[in-house]
């Protein structure tokens, strides 16, 4: 399975945050990648970098047969396509494709393609739909499916935010 995360969170060419989100999967069928599932598309408060717009993300399921580094380049073509420029890492954007999982694949010293995507264990925005459109996958690396990983990052935020004395877990 092939598993890719999308974020917007500037109006581009296509319109609104959500509108990106449509354009890029239908870039993506223009470019010959099937996408077999796709979650809701769900508005997140921005993660990193604070006082920036809410994004919309989402993730899609898409079967393509060229390799990890080609599917990348793919999706940084349908980033510039939507009007990304690069700026900030984890800074606002028209559209950010991310490779979240190529089929089991571990990769890891090779800053240009990480797999599985280094944070997708921390991130409830990529957890979310992940659960929605692939409840029984599992992460490559730590085993857990994206339920356990949300039941995880859901106990930490209530340690982190929560009011004194309410500690989970
Ligand atoms: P993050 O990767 O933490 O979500 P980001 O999406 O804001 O941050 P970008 O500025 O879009 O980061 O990308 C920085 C670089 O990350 C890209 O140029 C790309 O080469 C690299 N990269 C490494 N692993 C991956 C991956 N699995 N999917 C997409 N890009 C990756
Ligand atoms: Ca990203
Ligand atoms: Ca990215």
């Amino acid at each position: 399975m092939i598993l890719l995360g999308l974020g917007a969170n500037l109006p581009g060419r296509a319109g609104a945050p959500a509108d990106t989100l449509d354009f890029a999967v239908a870039c993506m069928r223009a470019a010959g990648i099937t996408v077999a599932r796709r979650s809701s598309w769900v508005a997140s408060t921005p993660w990193g970098v604070l006082g920036q717009p809410a994004f919309v993300n989402g993730v899609v399921a898409i079967e393509a047969h060229v390799p990890p580094e080609a599917l990348l380049t793919r999706c940084q073509r349908i980033e510039r396509l939507a009007g990304r420029r690069r700026g900030r890492r984890w800074g606002a954007r028209v559209l950010d494709i991310d490779i979240l999982d190529w089929h089991g694949v571990i990769r890891r010293g090779c800053s240009r393609l990480i797999l599985p995507h280094p944070e997708i264990a921390a991130r409830a925005f990529v957890l979310e739909p992940l659960r929605e459109i692939a409840p029984r996958w599992h992460h490559p690396l730590n085993g857990l499916t994206p339920v356990q990983m949300l039941n995880r990052v859901r106990a930490r935020e209530g340690r982190v935010s929560g009011p004194a004395g309410s500690a989970v877990g």
